[in-house]
């Protein structure tokens, strides 16, 4: 199948472990950035799932410099699992919205010990720009280099009901740039947005035409302290089912190409905020479903991909 596994889709871990020669640790990592769509300069409410983590990151850390927090990752990692590679990956809020020259600080820092092969930058489309794409264009030489775009969907109408602050030509632009200077990108998508089935296949075969290097998938879920919760309280929310869940991704990889990586199909870290759906805080069963569907498909990633 993929990477020499037995998994149906090309899992981002497989293909780091087969690219480097070990398993590839991400080292996640909080510079205390901030986002245009929370501090006011779009809009102050930001996402309707952002919490006050910058959605979904495990990094909580920035007490710490750049350099201690890798070396915390680094020395955890090594004890919990004898990890010998690391990317430094930088996920907490839109993490190239500061001028250049201090990007240029704090991504360095990143890359302070030598048993770091890879760079990872989450960001929003409307936060990059020729000098910051050409700066990180400029890691690819010595990193394994990417930058990952929350998306989360093509469809201008549900950007606008989640309040994403920008619109799918901004991500298209955004994209089409930072493939011009090479750097790998992975695009993170969400079902359960009051899409139907074939809204959500449409972003699967959207992304399958841009060839994206990479894909992350989410269920929506509801954190403690966001809007959605406020909006499930409500009764404004249905969120998916873990069977529905798991067909769905099932179907999206199917039309998405083979060489595109994929680097999450369940969330997880934020058990302690979750409010719906619980089946989220079981990652690795989902996982193993999500297995055992193919398997009784027969199919796999790009099995519908022309
Ligand atoms: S872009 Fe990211 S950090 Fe900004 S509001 Fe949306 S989820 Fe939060």
């Amino acid at each position: 199948m993929f990477n020499g596994t037995d998994k149906r889709y090309n899992q981002f871990s497989a293909h780091l472990k087969n690219k480097f020669g070990a398993k590839v640790y991400k080292i996640t990592l909080d510079a205390g950035f901030s986002c245009p769509n929370r501090d006011g300069t779009i809009s102050k409410g930001g996402c309707i799932f952002c919490d006050d983590g910058g959605s979904f990151s495990q990094a909580h850390s920035n007490l710490l410099s750049i350099e201690d927090q890798v070396k915390v990752g680094i020395k955890n990692l090594s004890e919990r699992f004898k990890a010998e590679k690391f990317m430094s990956y930088f996920q907490a809020f839109s993490n190239t919205y500061k001028p250049v020259g201090e990007l240029e600080k704090i991504y360095n820092a990143s890359l302070c010990d030598e048993r770091i092969i890879g760079l990872s930058i989450g960001t929003r489309p409307d936060c990059v720009d020729d000098d910051k794409l050409k700066l990180i264009s400029g890691y690819k030489a010595d990193y394994y280099t990417w930058i990952e775009y929350g998306l989360q969907s093509i469809h201008d109408r549900t950007l606008k009901k989640i309040n994403r602050g920008h619109d799918f030509d901004c991500f298209l632009r955004a994209y089409e740039k930072t493939k011009e200077y090479g750097i790998n990108v992975c695009v993170h998508v969400i079902f359960g947005l009051w899409e139907n089935h074939d809204e959500i296949m449409q972003t699967a075969k959207k992304l399958a035409e841009l060839k994206v290097d990479g894909v992350k998938i989410h269920q929506l879920c509801a954190l403690e302290n966001t809007k959605l919760a406020d909006m499930y309280r409500a009764g404004e929310v249905d969120f998916m089912s873990e069977d529905d869940y798991i067909k769905t991704v099932c179907d999206f990889l199917e039309y998405l190409p083979p060489e595109t990586t994929i680097h999450r199909l369940a969330g997880n870290g934020f058990s302690k905020t979750l409010i719906e759906p619980q089946w989220l805080g079981k990652k690795m069963d989902c996982l193993n479903k999500i297995d055992r569907e193919f398997l009784s498909r027969g199919t796999y990633q790009g099995v519908k991909y022309l």
